[in-house]
């Protein structure tokens, strides 16, 4: 299958490259800053989605899939994984058989019938002799993968029986008839590409995991409960086949690690060493268990964060095991077809030539061995791996983390040399972490003498300081008086991420002073202004009232004198 089963979410993807440092096989595609799971790369290991720190990569739940099913009537029936006790509190599988037939399902079992019947095959198949030795064990899907894609050498090896997972689907299928909707639930991401295998189409519809169940049964409100033990059948030792040695063990063979002859290795690092050894004919072993996740199963990727680890998880498995009950074994005449083919499903990796790999590592400054750190922070051990994954579209070339690294700081210290504003970067604590040249001519001192010291050195007012770091705020072009002769326009950001604020600084000392002076000559002209007007309309005032008083006088003279005149002209 090509679409991608594990998938990114991009908006909280953060592009640090943890996913593509842990893929063993480097099954990531990093391009215009988004990164993709490359389906047929990948082997579906789960490492990506369980150290993404972002939890940005993830498996979507097929829980839709499943109700709808359950909606339209068909039978859900459950595949549970042996790792279900050391997810789930149970004491025993009706617990969680229980729970699940609340939220609709038919019938529930453990898978562990399957791996019980698997786990005799490959002693059947072991003990024919005239097989390639040593044997690998074909349980783990990744193992499978790892094989069929990156070493389709060692195909023959790996014993020609399916998955536990697809054993018991084959049982229950008999069981339940052509209405079942098989369900498997585990701890494996694996099991999402496996169920659409070419030669079990139309056998499980859904794989869901623990993590997804348990997200269903919180939606619902329904706990797993511990019950007091009650007599169940169970497939014997086939419960610890969650653990590693499981296999050899279930299927009574020799799980001791003194004991050359049987192996077991479960980690990729592990399950590469052992590849390596079969390829070189060094390894005398005769069957091989190789499991994918460190410690097995029950350290699946989506059993990751459960308090107490691997160590709690595999205490849990064995306690849930050592529950004696009568035994429940498939008779060998009803075991379904076991048997499987496998497939050489190398990818081509096309060669270039020295001088293409050359080009683009000189696109990235490295122009010597010397200059090829090697330091494996875009995710490649090498740089030259990495340029060979950017010929293949798997990586960008810039994602050189020193060269990017080199590129910012010139350029910032581009932007620091010319900058007219005086740049100040400090941190939350408000200690100085770098100034401009700008800087250290306004403030006349050095960065040398002032890094790693308090702001208040240079600056004694901090609220502005203080109001961004608490609020996240930024301040534009605040006029402040940063000291007594230096005035400026102030702007504090936060930079995004960091707890680091950069504030730069316009000086507008001497705009301010012309503006001050242009201010006092103005202020001294009103007043002069104002005092000769008022001079001017005390005078005019005292005119008028002088000249009020003649008018009065005059006008009482010329009037006595009118009168006279007029009283003298009557006579
Ligand atoms: S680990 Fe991968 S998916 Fe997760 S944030 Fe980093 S780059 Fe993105
Ligand atoms: S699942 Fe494994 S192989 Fe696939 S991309 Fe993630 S880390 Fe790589």
């Amino acid at each position: 299958m090509k679409e991608p089963v594990i998938v990114t979410n991009p908006e909280r993807c953060r592009n640090c490259y943890r996913c593509v440092r842990e893929c063993a096989v480097k099954a990531i595609r990093v391009k215009e800053g988004h990164v993709q799971v490359v389906p047929e790369l990948c082997i579906m290991c789960g490492s990506c989605v369980r150290i993404c720190p972002q939890k940005a990569k993830n498996v979507p739940s097929s829980r839709l899939d499943i109700i709808r099913a359950r909606d339209e009537g068909r039978k859900i029936v459950a595949s549970v994984s042996p790792s279900a006790p050391a997810f789930f509190d149970m004491s025993t599988f009706s617990d969680l058989e229980k729970a699940l037939k609340e939220i609709g399902f038919h019938a529930a079992e453990e898978t562990a019938v399957g791996c019980n019947i698997v786990a005799l095959a490959h002693r059947e198949y072991f003990e024919k002799g005239s097989v390639p030795m040593p044997v690998i064990t074909s349980t783990c899907p990744v193992v499978v993968n790892l094989i069929e894609q990156y070493n389709p050498d060692l195909i023959p090896h790996l014993a020609p029986i399916v998955s536990p997972m697809i054993a018991h689907a084959r049982l229950l299928a008999k069981r339940y008839g052509p209405d079942a909707y098989i369900v498997f639930i585990g701890p494996c991401l694996s099991k999402k590409k496996e169920m659409y295998g070419e030669s079990i189409s139309n056998l499980i519809y859904a794989v869901m995991t623990f993590l997804g169940l348990q997200e269903w049964f919180v939606a619902m409100g329904i706990e797993c409960k511990r019950s007091t033990a009650v007599m169940e059948p169970f497939p014997e030792k086939a419960r610890l086949f969650a653990i590693e040695g499981g296999l050899l063990g279930t299927a009574d063979m020799s799980t001791d690690i003194l004991d050359n002859k049987t192996i077991v290795a479960s980690g990729l690092d592990a399950c590469h060493d052992v590849l390596g050894g079969i390829r070189t004919g060094q390894l005398n072993a005769s069957l091989v268990e190789l499991l994918a996740c460190k410690g097995g199963c029950v350290n699946g990727p989506a059993m990751a964060g459960l308090a107490g680890g691997v160590t709690l998880s595999r205490q849990k498995i064995i306690e849930y095991y050592t529950h004696k009950q009568p035994d429940l074994r498939i008779p060998r005449d009803d075991w379904p077809p076991l048997t499987r083919t496998y497939l050489d499903r190398r990818e081509d990796v096309p060669e270039f030539s020295e001088e293409q790999i050359q080009e683009v590592l000189h696109r990235v400054n490295k122009f010597t061995p010397e200059d090829e750190l090697n330091c494996g922070a875009c995710g490649y051990p090498s740089c030259r791996q990495k340029a060979i994954a950017s010929l293949r579209g798997l990586a960008e070339v810039t994602m050189c983390i020193p060269y990017m690294r080199s590129r910012s700081e010139s350029l910032r210290q581009v932007v620091m040399d010319v900058t007219p504003n005086s740049i100040i970067i400090i941190d939350n604590d408000l200690i100085i972490r770098g100034m401009s040249p700008s800087a250290e001519r306004l403030f006349k001192c050095k960065l040398s003498e002032l890094e790693g010291k308090h702001l208040s050195r240079l600056i004694p007012v901090l609220d502005d300081f203080y109001y961004v770091r608490d609020t996240g705020q930024p301040i534009y072009a605040r006029r402040r008086r940063i000291r007594e002769n230096i005035i400026a326009e102030q702007t504090v950001v936060q930079v995004e991420g960091q707890a680091l604020m950069v504030a730069i600084l316009r000086d507008i000392t001497e705009r301010e002073g012309e503006r001050e002076k242009f201010n006092a000559i103005r202020e001294e002209t009103l007043q002069r202004t104002r005092e000769v007007v008022s001079k001017q309309m005390r005078v005019a005032h005292e005119i008028a009232h002088l000249l009020g008083e003649t008018t009065a006088e005059s006008k009482t003279t010329f009037s006595h004198l009118a009168k006279l005149l007029q009283e003298d002209g009557d006579k």
